[in-house]
């Protein structure tokens, strides 16, 4: 949205909303529009004050070079330090007549009130999951299966869905998340913490990780309930491994597990410890054998 806004008010063809072919829809699309300044942090702990300043504050100073615009698009916002926050608030309660600021944030309670009274908020809804399948059928050229596989770990985000799609990351995350859970029964109770350990590695992406599990427990129930027919379950690209949990399991079970795994990501967004976490929900999705 930002990047069509941007795009948009510095397409040079008045008579469209984006030509796409004005050399400044085209210099932004190849990476070099250079009044159009992309600041992406979301992989990033924090921001600091110099980077705002040496980014931000220095470089609005200097007057757009091609367009009646300057544009900066700051991602992952929320990560400023407050001194950080108040270096931007230097340069956005005065900022020169070209300077246009738009700040993406998926934690709005991050902001200093002062940042916030100096911003026009624009809340992005989410997207229903049908609508998300229909977009990547439709414009993507996803096939049924893929396309509601994606959706389902979409959260309502389309630009989530395609970007998990291709993600190499995702798809060995799917991998070693099912395997731990196919394996879980097998464990004795020492080997238990070793999966711990395994699960940790997903810890920055634990939410993810979860809706992994709690899909997979849900597709091995409506398997068992359905009598082995896979028609109904959305990882249809799991199925071995959906056979083999469902295999050996009864469906309340199935069901429960899924239930622990749900609540355990209530719990970890209420910023439960992770490692306890962890730690009771396989022992809670565990077949009890060991007394
Ligand atoms: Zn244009």
């Amino acid at each position: 949205m930002a990047e069509t806004f941007a795009k948009s008010i510095l397409c040079q063809d008045k008579s469209k909303h984006i030509c796409g072919k004005c050399i400044s829809c085209v210099t932004f699309d190849s990476g070099n529009n250079p009044d159009i300044i992309l600041l992406d942090y979301s992989d990033k702990k924090s921001i600091g004050v110099e980077e705002i300043r040496d980014k931000i504050g220095k470089n609005i100073e200097l007057k757009p070079y091609l367009y009646p615009y300057k544009i900066f698009i700051i991602t992952g916002a929320e990560k400023m330090t407050i001194q950080a926050q108040n270096a931007l608030l230097k340069t956005i309660e005065e900022p020169p007549e070209y300077g246009v600021f738009l700040i993406i944030s998926n934690n709005i309670s991050n902001f200093l009130p002062t940042i916030l009274s100096r911003c026009m908020l624009i809340r992005m809804e989410t997207v229903k999951n049908d609508e998300v399948k229909k977009y990547l059928i439709e414009k993507k050229g996803f096939d049924y299966d893929k396309a509601e596989l994606y959706a389902e770990f979409s959260q309502g985000n389309i630009g989530q869905a395609i970007e998990i799609s291709s993600s190499e990351d995702f798809s060995n995350m799917r991998n070693d998340i099912l395997d731990l859970l196919c394996k879980l029964d097998e464990k004795g109770f020492t080997d238990m913490f070793k999966l711990v350990d395994k699960l940790l590695i997903y810890k920055e992406n634990i939410q993810k990780a979860l809706d992994i599990a709690f899909l997979f427990y849900r597709d091995a129930a409506v398997f068992k309930a359905m009598n082995g027919e896979s028609k109904y379950c959305i990882q249809k690209d799991k199925i071995e491994s959906i056979y083999e949990i469902a295999v050996n399991k009864s469906l309340k079970s199935l069901i429960k597990k899924a239930d622990i795994v749900l609540d355990t990501k209530v719990k970890l967004k209420q910023n439960a410890n992770f490692q306890m976490a962890a730690e009771v929900m396989l022992l809670n999705l565990k077949e009890k054998q060991y007394g």
